[in-house]
This record gives structure tokens, C-alpha cells and sequence, in this order.
């Protein structure tokens, strides 16, 4: 018999509005397989256990009164990075030690009003500034597969607790590929939906440009629900889009994959791709071609100027928002002799050394002198992706690649060269940088380590992405680790 963690989001969701499960006793095997489960993979960092509880038997009155909610009971993982009232909220970094926002983000209360229920907050590299999860204050989370592997960055909490059953769903933030790698580390599903899908607000900020939230689940009908229940408009960040919210989990099988037309750019089939992640890759496009798409070669000519644009545009961000963390309003404080003396002991002392790397860098591409030669440079070639993707999609209704370039490394196997770290993330900057909605769907074994493909739709187009990669789920027939 299948047990309860693992029933999939909507599985546990239907269950528990018919009333054959409460969501107290949903809750209470999420925390007890997280107990016997955090010490090996620390996939979570603040556990919320008497919220949890108080929140499922909220929703456990309500569903008795008739009134059950969407995903009313599901208990969820929260990455560390979303501001949730009252509770530990540190993007895993020392600097926010003890902080507690007195307000709730508004993905996150999306989330609860849908009937949510909180089990805590979930690993991260610090800031979100990471691939390995490894620059995280509280240590690595490790990969369920083989926890001699990391599960990716920067979500790697989030995607390790989805794929060992210690929630149903969770939330992740994508800057360059933050839910996207992670999720294919961990052979889950998750999406970074069209910029501005999300709302920012009460999302700690690393690049605002390019920060997106979205869901992480085992199931593409799990992330598509979990997407309707985060996403909408909010007045309270101006980038975010002001259309109405799809009920992106209905419908997923009505798409014609005949004539459904499919882009490979040439350029992401490159040395360094592990043949075998190719191979996946193909497989799945083969499989389309089976159901009557049509499959052509496309050309993002710009992709290999993606790792030195990102890395410019994100640390520039990153060095003005981060500013705001000199110890006077809330976090750690290191006293020091005078105020400069305080600034400067705080954030030496409350910073780890990648994000160090990331505010030196983002202050010098910033600098009078090097402002037009990097930054403004930066953003030109930005803008020339972007419209390399525009000129692709005139051909094709979406584009396949592979998430990463290998399946998850070894811990420390990357950590001494921050280069290599970061040409992990060559095919997942691109949709960023241009703010299109990507999704990385499990694509096969690679010895035994999942692989990812990754759908990149046209902006906007997130639920058509869904129901593409809904249709690679049904035909690719991946299996998720059982738990141990
Ligand atoms: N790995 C990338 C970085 O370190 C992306 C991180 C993210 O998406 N938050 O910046």
C-alpha cells in the first residue's frame, strides 16, 4: 500500500476534501518523516511545527464545515527566502540571524488562503547565491539519491524534502536556475514561471530583475496546482503582471501535440553537456516526433555570452540590495567602536565568503569607470538574448533543452572554483535573463543520478509549457526514488 507522504499534491488534495484523511494526521506524517529524515539530508532549517499543527486543524474545521479549499491541508515546504509573519526567516545566512518579519510575502499568503499548511522553512545557499546548496550558514542539504551529492542550488532544501517525501510541494526562487537545477538534481518537477507571474513582495531580494518564485513538486499537475494557488497580480511589486490567474492544473492533457512545434537550439548541444543528458534529451523530442510535432534546429546565438551577462547583471543587483544589512535594523549586529566600525564588523562577520564574492564584484561592474564597460555592456547583450529567443519562437511554440549540463556533483567537488560552480547554470541563465517561463521536468537516469529536460515556453505561455511537459510525464514513464 502506498503510504500517505507518498500520495502526489493532488492525490493528498482530493483525499482530504473527501474526508478520508485529516489534515492533522497529513501534517503529523510530514513532521514525523522529516524527524527521522533532517539529520541525514538538513533539508530544512526552521521547522515550524506548532504553526503546522494549528494551521491543520484550521483546516480541518473548515473542511467539516463544507467550506475545504483548494489545496486546503497540503502541507508545503517554504524556502528560507520567503518572508512568513512571526517566524525565523534567514536566506540561510548569519547576517539575518533571529530575524523574524512582521509580514507575511504574498506568494506565501496565496498559499494559505488556498488552505496551505507551513512545515517549515526549507535549506538554501545563502542569498540564494549558489548551485550546491552548499554556501548555506546551516551546512549542505544533501540529494536523496546518493548523499554523497549535493542537491543543487539554490533551492536544494526545497527539492531534496519534495523528492524524500517530507512535504507534498514547496517553494522555490529562480534567479539564474534556482528551482530549475535543483529540481533536476532531485528528479523532480520544477518551474520558474514568465516573470512578473509571481508576486516579489516579501521575497528577500537578491537581483530584483530576474528574482521569480515558483512551485517544486513530484508531479507536473502538482506544480501546475501549486502555481494557481501562488501566482497573481499584487499591487505591492510593480513588475508584477497584471493578468488573471489560470487554472493552469486543469486541462493538461487537452493539448494537440500534432503539429506542436518544437525548437533545439543548436547551441546548447555543446562540449561539457555529459552525451548522456543529450541522449535524454532526444529521446524525449522522439518521442514528441512519435505524437506528430515537428521538431526543427534553432539558433540562440548569444548563449555563450549567458554565464558573463548573468554574472555581471545579478551581482550589480545584488551589491544594491544587500546594502540595507548593516546591522541597525534587524539581524546580526557586531558592535563595534563607531558606527563605520559597527557596518563593517556586521557584515565581515554576517556574510559568507560567495556572497562577499558577489557584493565585491556587483560594486565594481557598478563603478564610475567600469559602469559602461560592464554593466551597460551587460545589458546590451541581455537585451540580444532576449532577442534571440524572440526570433526563435517566430518558428517554434517551444523550445527543449537539457537543465544542466551533468547530474548532481559531489559535495566540495565544485566549491574551491566558483567558474566551474557557475557554468552550471549556462542553460538555465538564458530563459532567465529573458524572463520567459522554463520548467524542468525528469527526463531519465544518467548512472543511477536523474537528469532534466527543460521546456522553455513564450512569455506568458506558462500554462502551455505545463501542458508539455505534462505530456512528456505521461510518455517518458520516470519513476521517483521510493522512500527509504
Ligand atoms: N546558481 C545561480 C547563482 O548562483 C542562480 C541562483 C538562483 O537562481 N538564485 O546566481
Amino acid at each position: 500500500m502506498t503510504s500517505l507522504i507518498e500520495l502526489s499534491l493532488k492525490e493528498v488534495a482530493d483525499k482530504l476534501k473527501n474526508r478520508e484523511v485529516t489534515a492533522t494526521e497529513v501534517t503529523k506524517a510530514c513532521l514525523e518523516r522529516i524527524k527521522d529524515r533532517n539529520e541525514q539530508i538538513n533539508a530544512y532549517v526552521h521547522l515550524t511545527e506548532d504553526k503546522a499543527l494549528d494551521m491543520a486543524s484550521q483546516c480541518d474545521k473548515r473542511i467539516k464545515e463544507g467550506n475545504a479549499r483548494l489545496i486546503g491541508g497540503v502541507p508545503l515546504g517554504i524556502k528560507d527566502i520567503f518572508c512568513t509573519k512571526g517566524d525565523l526567516t534567514t536566506v540561510c545566512s548569519h547576517i539575518l540571524d533571529g530575524f523574524r518579519p512582521p509580514y507575511e510575502s504574498t506568494v506565501t499568503e496565496n498559499l494559505w488562503k488556498s488552505g496551505a499548511v507551513m512545515l517549515g522553512k526549507t535549506n538554501m545557499d545563502e542569498f540564494a547565491m549558489g548551485s550546491s546548496n552548499e554556501t548555506s550558514y546551516y551546512g549542505p542539504a544533501r540529494n536523496p539519491w546518493n548523499l554523497d551529492c549535493v542537491p543543487g542550488g539554490s533551492s536544494g532544501g526545497s527539492a531534496a524534502a519534495v523528492a524524500d517525501y517530507q512535504c507534498f510541494g514547496a517553494t522555490g526562487t529562480d534567479t539564474g536556475g534556482s528551482i530549475r537545477q535543483p529540481a533536476a538534481f532531485n528528479g523532480i518537477v520544477g518551474m520558474k514561471p514568465t516573470y512578473g507571474r509571481c508576486s516579489r513582495y516579501g521575497v528577500i531580494a537578491f537581483a530584483s530583475s530576474l528574482d521569480q518564485a515558483g512551485p517544486m513538486a513530484r508531479t507536473v499537475e502538482d506544480t501546475a496546482l501549486m502555481l494557481r494557488c501562488m501566482s497573481g497580480y499584487d499591487p505591492m511589486d510593480s513588475t508584477s503582471a497584471d493578468l488573471a490567474i489560470e487554472a493552469y492544473d486543469e486541462g493538461l492533457a487537452d493539448l494537440d501535440l500534432k503539429g506542436l512545434k518544437i525548437g533545439l537550439p543548436k547551441e546548447y548541444f555543446m562540449e561539457g553537456l555529459d552525451p548522456q543528458i543529450a541522449d535524454l534529451v532526444k529521446q524525449a523530442v522522439k518521442r514528441f516526433e512519435e505524437q506528430g510535432a515537428e521538431v526543427k534546429e534553432v539558433s540562440l546565438p548569444h548563449t555563450d555570452a549567458a554565464v558573463a551577462t548573468y554574472y555581471v547583471v545579478a551581482p550589480a543587483e545584488a551589491a544594491a540590495n544587500l546594502s540595507r544589512y548593516d546591522g541597525m535594523r534587524y539581524g546580526l549586529r557586531v558592535e563595534g567602536e563607531n558606527l563605520m566600525d559597527t557596518y563593517e564588523r556586521t557584515r565581515s562577520e554576517g556574510f559568507g565568503w560567495e556572497v562577499k564574492r558577489r557584493i565585491m564584484i556587483g560594486n565594481y561592474v557598478l563603478s564610475s569607470g567600469y559602469y559602461d564597460a560592464y554593466y551597460t555592456k551587460a545589458q546590451k547583450v541581455r537585451s540580444l538574448i532576449s532577442q534571440d529567443f524572440k526570433n526563435a519562437f517566430e518558428d517554434v511554440d517551444v523550445i527543449f533543452a537539457p537543465t544542466t549540463p551533468t547530474t548532481a556533483f559531489k559535495l566540495g567537488e565544485n566549491s574551491d572554483d566558483p567558474v566551474q560552480m557557475y557554468m552550471n547554470d549556462v542553460f538555465t541563465l538564458p530563459a532567465s535573463l529573458a524572463g520567459l517561463p522554463a520548467i524542468s521536468v525528469p527526463a531519465g537516469l544518467v548512472e543511477g543520478m536523474p537528469a532534466g529536460l527543460q521546456i522553455i515556453g513564450k512569455a506568458f505561455e506558462d500554462k502551455k509549457v505545463l501542458q508539455v511537459a505534462y505530456a512528456h510525464e505521461q510518455m517518458c514513464g520516470f519513476e521517483l526514488k521510493k522512500p527509504e
